[in-house]
């Protein structure tokens, strides 16, 4: 979509810090963080919102989810599971149309996390 600009960052048109990339999909550090951990993982190809994806996109929407608490961890906002009980943690998040808060019409998940506080509860 040559307007969309999660398109021009996943062809490497708009400069962004990449901390993922696959065939499928790409995670890069948002550009707004609203905790000490945000990125979007996003997939390569252009879906709108999450209501624009279908059966064909099951394998992608599950990729994008289990990725999520691997690049938390890898990033400084892992959840674990102590003796001392839960630790840590992040959130998961996907914004879909303008009640939902969507800005960028090109479907992604945030992740944020880190140690609280946070600059807002997004
Ligand atoms: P939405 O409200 O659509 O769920 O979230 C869009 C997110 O994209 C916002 O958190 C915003 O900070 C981020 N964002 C918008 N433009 C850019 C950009 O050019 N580069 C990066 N890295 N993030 C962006
Ligand atoms: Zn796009």
């Amino acid at each position: 979509m040559d307007n969309c600009i999660f398109c021009k960052i996943v062809a490497g048109k708009i400069p962004s810090k990449i901390v993922y990339e696959d065939d499928e999909v790409i995670a890069f550090n948002d550009i707004n963080p609203a905790a000490p951990v945000h990125v979007l993982i996003v997939p390569r190809e252009h879906i709108p919102t999450l209501a624009d994806a279908n059966e064909k996109h099951t394998a992608l929407l599950g990729r994008m989810m289990l990725l999520a608490p691997k690049l938390a961890a890898e990033l400084g906002g892992g959840y674990q599971h102590t003796p001392e009980g839960p630790m840590g943690g992040f959130k998961t998040l996907v914004n879909s149309g303008p009640d939902g808060g969507q800005e960028v019409y090109h479907l992604h998940l945030h992740i944020m996390g880190g140690p609280r506080p946070w600059r807002s509860e997004r």
